[in-house]
């Protein structure tokens, strides 16, 4: 296990050069690979049936790939691709005039041409040409193999084994190739999903509260509209605003006026975690939506939570720093925009600044 885990890292092991791809690297490593094995199988059976030309073509097809292997870890991945199509063609052209079309050795001209159309950078027009060009060569093999017999008849049992040889090669090449970039498209549509999600989450929240920001509080906001507008529910609006929190940062600092920030977020998110959703709608801001209750329902929540918030002590370093709230809270009525509902429900909170804080207006 230990050593196929070994192998693969040293397949997949990235490329020196910033300006090559890893996967195009990746794909041909595993194709010289394939290659490399296929060539000193057949090597050993071209010799155990005493087929020396087959042997010593294989041979030369072994250290071509070995070299191209080498080639991907040192910059050179066109120089490989390049050498891979020339070393391809020389052995796999040579084989059939040696063997003839019956030992299937041509079908290695397709993995050939699925390694250039995935892995090559040319562009579309370049690809359809290469693609009739392969097919152009695997035509005239045909030809070639129809009009003249082949250099030697191997036996029976010689065929045999080239023949299987060859599928197995072919099969695994495609496979190998196919699999390789199938899965570096998958494995980078992950990244970019949760990416995208990540950008998504970063762009909605307040990085002070980890709250919703505005944008995406106006977002849910719409949602809420639409959902009124399609099953006939309601929900509420109420802008809540810390009294005197100039004093705060006055007295405190501008840290523990943060950290007060954070505390009361921290409250007004728990306490609506089940009601609705809550934002931090500008500096000492925040805006409350409760869902499927009407206002009255909505105003004994909010007097709830002010009474609560009112009565917590708010620990920073050795001080206690106690405030207080004022919200202004609103039905909203679907027969106007939301925009008319988020402003009645701050001119009532400037109503309970006005006369006195720490209060609901309704
Ligand atoms: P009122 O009861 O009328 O609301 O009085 P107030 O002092 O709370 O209102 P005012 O609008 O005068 O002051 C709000 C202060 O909130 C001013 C600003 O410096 C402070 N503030 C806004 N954002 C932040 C923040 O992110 N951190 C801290 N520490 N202070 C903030
Ligand atoms: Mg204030
Ligand atoms: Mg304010």
């Amino acid at each position: 296990m230990e050593f196929f885990i070994q192998i693969r890292d040293f397949i997949v092991k990235d490329v020196e050069n910033a300006n090559e791809t890893k996967r195009a690297s990746v794909i041909m490593r595993s194709f010289s690979l394939i290659l490399c094995i296929f060539s000193l199988i057949q090597s050993i059976c071209m010799a155990v049936f005493r087929e020396w030309g087959g042997a010593a073509v294989s041979v030369v097809a072994l250290v071509c790939y070995a070299v191209m292997f080498y080639y991907t870890y040192r910059n050179r991945t066109r120089t490989a691709l390049l050498c891979i199509i020339l070393s391809t063609l020389f052995w796999v052209i040579l084989f059939v005039i040696l063997f003839g079309g019956n030992c299937g050795i041509q079908h290695f001209l397709l993995a050939l041409l699925v390694l250039l159309l995935l892995v090559s950078h040319a562009d579309t027009r370049h690809k359809v040409l290469m693609a009739l060009g392969m097919c152009a060569v695997s035509l005239c093999l045909y030809w070639y193999t129809q009009m003249s017999p082949p250099v030697r008849e191997p036996g029976r049992a010689a065929l045999i084994v080239i023949q299987t040889l060859s599928t197995v090669g072919v099969f695994f090449a495609i496979s190998a190739i196919i699999l390789l970039f199938g899965q570096d498209s998958l494995l980078r549509e992950k990244k970019l999903v949760a990416y995208n999600e990540k950008l998504r989450e970063t762009s909605s929240r307040d990085p002070l509260t980890k709250l919703y920001n505005r944008r995406a509080m106006l977002e849910y906001l719409g949602r809420q509209a639409e959902k009124v507008e399609r099953y006939g529910s309601w929900f509420d609006v109420a802008i809540g605003d810390i009294d005197f929190f100039k004093k705060v940062n006055d007295t405190y600092g501008h840290e523990a006026g943060d950290a007060v920030l954070v505390r009361v977020a921290g409250l007004l998110s728990e306490y609506m975690s089940d009601k609705g959703e809550v934002c931090r709608w500008g500096g000492e801001e925040f805006l409350l939506v409760f869902t499927d209750i009407n206002g009255e329902e909505a105003l004994v929540r909010l007097e709830e939570l002010r009474t609560m918030i009112g009565q917590q002590e708010i620990a920073y370093k050795e001080k206690k720093i106690r405030i207080t709230m004022t919200f202004g809270l609103d039905e909203y009525d679907n027969k106007k925009p939301i925009d008319d509902t988020i402003r009645s429900a701050d001119q009532k909170l400037y109503i309970g600044k006005k006369s006195g804080r720490n209060r609901v207006v309704f």
